[in-house]
């Protein structure tokens, strides 16, 4: 948990461009943009993937949904965006610490489902 690099950003250790923050959860920019606005969303508390909510960390969970829209107010996105969690290898997570990338400013082009 302490190598975490999300969980560092959120005790400030790594440097961010945050965008929001309360009590449980942490928004910031991501590092390598996909869209014009690419943001991810975090728990405050070390969550690694979807495959680890349990009925222990629901109330984390559903407090980073609740702030997604808050987060996509702030950043302007009134004409939508995309929620995306990467789970797993062949989901293609790369950070162990669940997060959920808001994607917009843009119409998005490529959908998988
Ligand atoms: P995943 O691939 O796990 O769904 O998403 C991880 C995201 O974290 C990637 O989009 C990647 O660009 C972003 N990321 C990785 N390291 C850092 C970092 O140190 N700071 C920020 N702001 N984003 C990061
Ligand atoms: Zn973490």
């Amino acid at each position: 948990m302490n190598d975490c690099i999300f969980c560092k950003i959120i005790k400030g250790e790594i440097p961010s461009k945050k965008v929001y923050e309360d009590d449980s959860v942490c928004a910031f920019h991501d590092i390598n943009p996909n869209a014009p606005v690419h943001v991810l969303v975090v728990p405050k508390t070390h969550i690694p993937s979807m495959n680890a909510v349990d009925e222990s960390n629901i109330d984390a969970v559903s407090k980073v949904l609740l702030a997604i829209p808050k987060v996509a107010s702030t950043l302007g996105l009134s004409n939508g965006y995309r929620v995306i969690n990467n789970c797993g290898e062949d989901g293609g997570q790369t950070v162990p610490h669940i997060h959920f990338h808001i994607l917009g400013g843009r119409k998005l082009s490529v959908k998988l489902n």
